[in-house]
């Protein structure tokens, strides 16, 4: 079986890896590199942060990530040399209002993930000495772990470029669907190529909503920017990730220390911009006050695709045989990448699901009127 995949983010590649283990070869094409946007701008936190703040469906996915990233890690570093460092630091927050929530919320969902506890001033000490005297306590989720997610993607697409069944087609923008009987025959580029397969995805992230005029669908995924900005400290210097009002610092096995982050909807414009970065640093600063010591060594901005409730789209689009969905990740396109692509797989090739994939349809997309006539 041949199966098109529309961009090579996360939810791109993942899908692509996860269908030629089965045996499909699979062809995937994106408008720039591969593994450039939204999924290398991220921060990696393989966990909703605040996870009582999202939908029980988002959970439900991201409490994977961990496990899948691990056996994926060590299948792919052999063949890559690219170790993406499942870097397991656990996770403390401050925000007290979310302390009460945070600890019935382990006990009700009983996730191994997102178990915590409450620590004194003394323990927050003894767990990250590097906390600003003006917190006095914290609650610590010791499982809680990141993923170094640019390398990530250079391992996959280091993996897929060396494997016999896959082809990236790079600076390929795919303009349009060839339909016939309500099957996609082709994808066709913006210089007229054309490329047909048995099965398409669309995993394009933040342009999802390009798809809607032609598809006679309201695609209700669009672009938020996130801006980040990057530390550098000594080796092992902040044991934990740490999250205070929304802003987090994610510290990398090398001493580089991610942090951000920022909601704007401003387009497809992912300039950084000044005054967001001089938040972000107050924000971390407050958390961690001698960061101020360290040098900043790179500021971005990415575009997440935002989606109403921020539970991605996965399984077949509506009125089409063979055209199937993985987008809207919004926030947690990384932690749930690979449970969304394990389910676009297992819904493809028809066999058993690791989540109940009602949830995730695409049934929740609404039809333009007249749709399913010109299909
Ligand atoms: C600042 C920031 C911090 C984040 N932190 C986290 C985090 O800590 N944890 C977490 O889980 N998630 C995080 N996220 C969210 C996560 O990064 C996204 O949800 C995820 O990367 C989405 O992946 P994707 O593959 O769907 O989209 P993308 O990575 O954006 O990939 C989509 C690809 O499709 C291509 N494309 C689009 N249209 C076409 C077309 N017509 N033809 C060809 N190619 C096309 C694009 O070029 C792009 O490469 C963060 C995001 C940002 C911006």
């Amino acid at each position: 079986m041949h199966i098109a995949i529309i961009g090579a983010g996360v939810s791109g590649l993942l899908s692509a890896l996860e269908l030629i283990e089965q045996g499909c070869t699979v062809t995937l094409f994106d408008q720039q590199h591969a593994g450039q946007a939204a999924s290398w701008a991220g921060g990696g936190i393989l966990s909703p942060m605040y996870p009582w703040r999202y939908p029980r469906e988002v959970n439900h996915l991201a409490q994977y990530g961990k496990q899948l990233y691990q056996d994926w890690n060590k299948k792919l570093l052999p063949q890559t040399g690219i170790d993406f460092e499942i870097h397991e630091t656990g996770m403390l927050i401050f925000d007290e209002a979310d302390f009460e929530i945070g600890l019935n919320y382990k006990d009700q969902y009983q996730e191994p993930m997102q178990h915590c506890e409450y620590l004194s001033r003394e323990k927050l000490k003894q767990v990250n000495p590097q906390i600003s005297e003006q917190f006095q306590h914290a609650i610590y989720f010791p499982q809680l772990a990141n993923v170094r997610n640019p390398r990530l993607l250079k391992s996959l697409v280091s993996y897929l470029k060396q494997h016999p069944l896959v082809e990236i087609r790079e600076n390929t923008w795919i303009e349009k669907f060839n339909i016939q009987n309500q099957k996609i025959q082709s994808v066709q580029t913006t210089n007229g190529q054309h490329f047909s397969a048995d099965h398409f995805v669309i995993a394009t992230g933040a342009w999802s909503n390009c798809w809607s005029e032609q598809l006679q669908v309201s695609i209700p995924v669009e672009p938020v920017q996130g801006q980040m900005m990057l530390f550098k400290s000594p080796e092992n210097w902040l044991p934990t990730m740490c999250m205070n009002n929304v802003m987090y610092l994610i510290p990398r096995t090398d001493g580089h220390i991610v942090c951000g982050s920022s909601m704007n909807h401003l387009g497809f414009d992912h300039r950084p911009s000044i005054t967001v970065q001089q938040n972000i640093y107050k924000a971390c600063v407050e958390m961690v006050p001698e960061l101020a010591n360290f040098p900043i060594v790179k500021q971005w901005a990415g575009l997440r695709p935002s989606s109403p409730t921020g539970i991605p789209y996965i399984g077949k689009m509506p009125e089409l045989n063979n055209l199937w969905a993985n987008f809207g990740h919004y926030r947690n396109g990384l932690c749930m990448g690979p449970a969304s692509a394990r389910l676009l797989r297992q819904l493809i090739l028809k066999q058993e699901t690791l989540v109940d994939a009602k949830a995730y349809s695409t049934q929740r997309l609404k039809l333009s009127e007249g749709a399913g006539v010109i299909l």
